[in-house]
């Protein structure tokens, strides 16, 4: 999950779902992967800026495998010194930056919303009901040459803020500079806005990001916990972090994997002395997530359910109701008042499989990512051994007397050799295959082949056309053997 949250991976990631689905994808900023895709990212701002002379972007670059605002700056233009300087050094996403965020007492803020992926396979996802909003210290300004580089002012992390002179540490949850987030929605409901739908899109935010994931999660998955094997049960607290916008629309900024789970704060007593004092903040929001948690991944949580089922129905939900009330575009809480376990939920709601229905059509990589699990047989580890590659080939009837198995294995010292050459890490991939790139690799063929033509493409069409590409790879036997509703 480490890896496939990386600023990098991430945006690979939701740019392939972007390619197949741009409406469904337009949460996430546009983004370029540097140094690669440094002349894509010119070519393309000077395009944008061609048809729309009004354009006057701002971006945003955040080194990969950053955080805590580390490395992060604003630039104007992609001649910026500071960009073109360090395009070597360190890998890194740029994109652009949303300069019109929603304002709080004039201040930018962000949003960190726990997130419990409880099982990859079947999918279920789970959203704690409230979450932080963390603001920035100094009143915020759209960006400008001048004021491109105040931290305080442009970038919402806690890391960075608490040393702002005008960090406010509050023992109440509607003020200061860590909030929670529903105090942030009584207000904007106050003023009449729609809370309903922010939720909604939140949650549709969170579950098509999950989506974008999955694929190479369960390579990873499947690497490491090959089924059949009785493995340990997985589950991971993901922190989102969202920003919403001037019109209430959410964007994802990233996600967490290891969000910090901290219920205290740092308070400088005196000069250099640094005392633990309790966040009411932080605890109200993050010790209801992690109880929630342990509740349903709980493996005693069956036999518990049996003894309890009886007086389940008498326990009543204690926090407010606000956003459990009706729903908004199909997508609410999930209003039982109880866990599986009959204990009550303080505010870990299912979102998954709940509303799958009205996104399992997103699904379609995930099915590709499944088809290529079976078929290089992903197991215990990330690497594909020449004898491995092999198999594959073997499996899917690729080899015949045109290609034989000695220019099989010269195949696969070709494609480490260039894999080798494109800078894939010596080390990471110990002169082997890796899975991963190979899924990769067969991601952008599927969108390559999908992607032109696909504003007039109907669902149907894009299987097909998926189902063509398989063909055209010589996965007839497969497709042979399994139903097409499977496909
Ligand atoms: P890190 O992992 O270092 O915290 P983030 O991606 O969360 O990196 O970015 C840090 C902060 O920068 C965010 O909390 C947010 O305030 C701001 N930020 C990041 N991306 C954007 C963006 N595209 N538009 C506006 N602000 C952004």
């Amino acid at each position: 999950m480490t890896e496939m949250v990386r600023k990098i991976t991430l945006s690979r990631a939701v740019r392939t779902m972007q390619d197949l689905f741009p409406v469904e994808y337009n949460f996430y900023p546009r983004s370029w992967i540097l140094p690669e895709e440094f002349p894509l990212f010119v070519d393309e701002v000077q395009m944008m800026k061609e048809s729309d002379p009004s354009w006057k972007p701002t971006f945003i670059v955040k080194p990969d495998g950053g955080c805590q605002g580390d490395g992060i700056y604003l630039v104007k233009d992609p001649s910026d010194v500071r960009l073109t300087g360090s395009l070597q050094n360190r890998p890194a996403v740029v994109q652009e930056y949303i300069c019109k965020p929603l304002l709080v007492d004039k201040l930018k803020f962000d949003i960190r919303l726990y997130v419990l992926l409880k099982s990859l396979e079947p999918l279920e996802i789970y959203v704690a009901k409230d979450g932080l909003s963390r603001f920035c210290t100094e009143p915020y300004q759209e960006p400008t040459v001048k004021n491109l580089h105040q931290v305080f002012m442009h970038l919402t992390n806690y890391s960075l803020n608490i040393h702002s002179g005008n960090f406010i540490h509050s023992d109440n949850a509607n003020t200061g500079s860590k909030r929670t987030f529903s105090s942030i929605l009584c207000r904007l409901s106050s003023r009449g806005a729609d809370v309903k739908k922010v939720w909604s899109d939140i949650i549709s935010l969170v579950i098509k990001t999950i989506i974008a994931l999955t694929p190479e999660l369960k390579v990873y998955y499947q690497s490491d916990i090959p089924a059949g094997k009785p493995g340990p049960t997985c589950f991971q607290i993901l922190g989102f972090d969202i920003l919403l916008m001037k019109n209430l629309k959410p964007m994802l900024l990233e996600v967490n994997a290891n969000p910090s789970m901290r219920i205290e704060h740092e308070q400088e007593l005196s000069p250099g002395v640094f005392e633990n004092v309790p966040s009411p903040v932080d605890e109200e929001v993050k010790v209801a997530v992690i109880r929630d948690t342990l509740r349903l991944v709980d493996p005693q949580k069956k036999k518990r359910k049996n003894t309890q089922s009886q007086t389940s129905e008498q326990v009543s939900e204690t926090k407010d109701e606000l956003l459990d009330a009706g729903p908004a575009d199909g997508l609410e809480y999930d209003t039982s008042k109880t866990t599986e376990a009959g204990l009550p939920s303080l505010c870990l709601k299912q979102v998954f499989p709940k509303y799958a229905k009205q996104f399992n059509y997103l699904r379609l990589v995930d099915k590709v990512a499944a088809l290529f699990i079976r078929f290089l047989g992903v197991k215990g580890t990330t690497k594909l051994g020449p004898t491995g590659f092999r198999t594959f080939i073997r499996n899917c009837k690729l080899s015949n007397s045109n290609f034989s198995m000695a220019s099989v294995d010269i195949l696969y010292i070709d494609i480490t050799r260039r894999w080798n050459s494109m800078g894939i890490d010596h080390r990471e991939s110990g002169n082997a295959i890796l899975y991963l790139k190979i899924l990769e690799a067969f991601l952008v063929a599927l969108v390559a082949q999908a992607h032109p033509k696909l504003q007039k493409l109907t669902l149907m069409e894009i299987h097909l056309s998926l189902d063509f590409f398989l063909l055209s790879v010589g996965q007839r036997h497969f497709l042979q053997e399994v139903p097409y509703s499977t496909v």
